[in-house]
């Protein structure tokens, strides 16, 4: 017999579990209890969507949030900037390249790299919707098969980490991490018992949760990806249970997007009377908002009133990129600004889209030759401004929840990392850049330059 309250599109009235389990796990991070790992390249591209690249990023992001979990003894929450980070915002519509003026490069998913392709193209989207939906099957593949399980971490990174002091730190936590594990299925606690609280992940020792996310900054592709679904009823403010007059209300609804777990607004689309602001203010997912120099306090807390009126926990994560120069003068008066409104906020640090990047006049190849050069960052002016933050988060009775980072595991032909960030433990030199210089936008860190970073931030809450 058919069930009567079955339609083809039933299936929408049923919660969006995946959005709900993170905003779950954010609250955990707001609360003193995770901590957030957000990291990708700064624009993913269509032809770096392969298997090696996809395992090596997945693989970075474990391996780094292993070392954070260990040293902090504290869960890892995992935010992707993947499947779906093409689009970038550009400060100038325009560049010139050689003796052209053409429209800046915006991502995939409007123009091509290409000088002679700049001109945007709608089936772009069309295909960065593929590209997406195929490295989030990847992805999915990855974390059922066994890559992700916590009993081989070595399967993730070693083979790339050449530094043996850093192989060795890493081999030194993962050792002690299958003893631990080891001890764990001694003692009787299995898979049912681990939850995600122990840093297992989805209540199953061995493996983890990962989400991805990306900067909603494509309007037209974002409206198209929104859907409306029924809030699971233990979530909900109003219950969905029977009135006291035999009536039933239905479950309250809300608009998720459905096209990540987590989006972003950059420093370039939050303005308050903007259409970015106005996309946002309407979604459920968990969403964060870049706040850069130019935010003002009040402005802030102006923006925090218009995402997150019901001031509900694990909302809104304000990922902070002043610049190195710009931190201490910036972020004591934000973080008081928001105390004193009283709004819930994760605050992580990204320290690496304020005002560092030096501008180096070589060029990879003919193509990208333009009158500025490459970009480059620099290691110690990263690490200057996210042990600022930690610091003075600290002082004003706050806490830094996480970290925003773009770090690539990608290899180059030869097998080894990329060249795109200066110094680190690998000490990268300005005339190595050249050698592997891969990434079409930011620089993004390499391995061990990433790794270096991990063992910062668990050496930072170890004490
Ligand atoms: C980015 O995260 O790549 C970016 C462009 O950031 P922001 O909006 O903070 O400049
Ligand atoms: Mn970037």
């Amino acid at each position: 017999m058919s069930d009567s309250s079955w339609t083809p599109s039933s299936w929408r009235s049923k919660p969006a579990a995946q959005i709900e389990r993170l905003r779950t796990q954010l609250t955990q991070v707001q609360n003193n209890r995770a901590f957030l790992l957000h990291a990708g390249d700064c624009a993913e591209s269509f032809d770096a969507c392969t298997h090696e690249n996809i395992s090596n990023k997945i693989g970075l992001i474990l391996s780094f949030s292993l070392i954070v979990i260990w040293g902090a003894r504290m869960p890892v929450v995992r935010i992707g900037r993947i499947a779906g980070q093409y689009a970038k915002p550009r400060s100038s519509p325009t560049e010139k390249i050689g003796d052209r003026v053409v429209m800046s490069f915006r991502g995939d998913n409007v123009n091509g790299l290409d000088p002679d392709d700049r001109t945007p193209d709608p089936d772009r989207m069309l295909s960065a919707y593929f590209h997406s939906t195929t490295t989030l099957n990847h992805v999915r593949s990855l974390l059922t098969s066994g890559f992700a399980s916590l009993h081989h971490p070595k399967d993730w990174s070693l083979t790339h980490v050449r530094s043996p002091a850093l192989r060795e730190e890493f081999e030194r936590i993962t050792e002690g991490l299958s003893d631990a594990l080891e001890f764990t299925r001694t003692i009787g606690l299995g898979k049912e018992s681990l939850s995600y609280e122990q840093g297992g992940g989805r209540g199953a020792l061995g493996e983890v949760d990962f989400f991805t996310s990306h900067e909603g900054l494509m309007l037209d592709f974002e409206e198209a990806m929104t859907r409306e679904f029924a809030i699971p009823s233990s979530l909900a403010s109003r219950s969905a249970d029977a009135d006291a007059d035999g009536t039933r209300t239905p479950p309250p609804r809300a608009h998720y997007n459905t096209s990540a777990h987590f989006l972003w607004v950059g420093d370039r689309t939050r303005q308050l009377d903007g259409a970015h602001v106005e996309y946002f203010r309407g979604i459920r997912n968990p969403i964060g908002v870049k706040v850069g120099p130019s935010m003002q306090a009040g402005e802030l807390v102006r923006l925090l009133d218009v995402v997150n009126p019901e001031r509900e926990d694990g909302k809104v994560t304000l990922i902070t990129r002043y610049g190195a120069g710009k931190v201490e003068e910036c972020l004591p008066g934000q973080i008081r600004a928001v105390q004193e409104s009283g709004h819930p906020v994760i605050w992580i640090s990204d320290p690496m889209h304020g005002k560092l990047l030096n501008k180096l006049h070589w060029a990879r190849d003919s193509t990208l030759t333009s009158s500025t050069g490459l970009k480059t960052r620099n290691f110690g002016t990263i690490i200057s401004e996210l042990t600022s933050a930690l610091r003075i988060h600290a002082a004003c009775g706050s806490r830094l929840g996480g970290v925003s980072l773009e770090f690539t595991g990608e290899l180059a032909d030869d097998g080894f990392s990329v060249t795109e960030c200066l110094g680190g433990s690998m000490k990268l030199s300005e005339d190595q850049l050249p050698l592997r210089y891969q990434s079409f936008c930011d620089p993004r860190l390499n391995f061990e330059q990433s790794l270096d970073v991990a063992f910062l931030i668990s050496d930072h809450f170890k004490k």
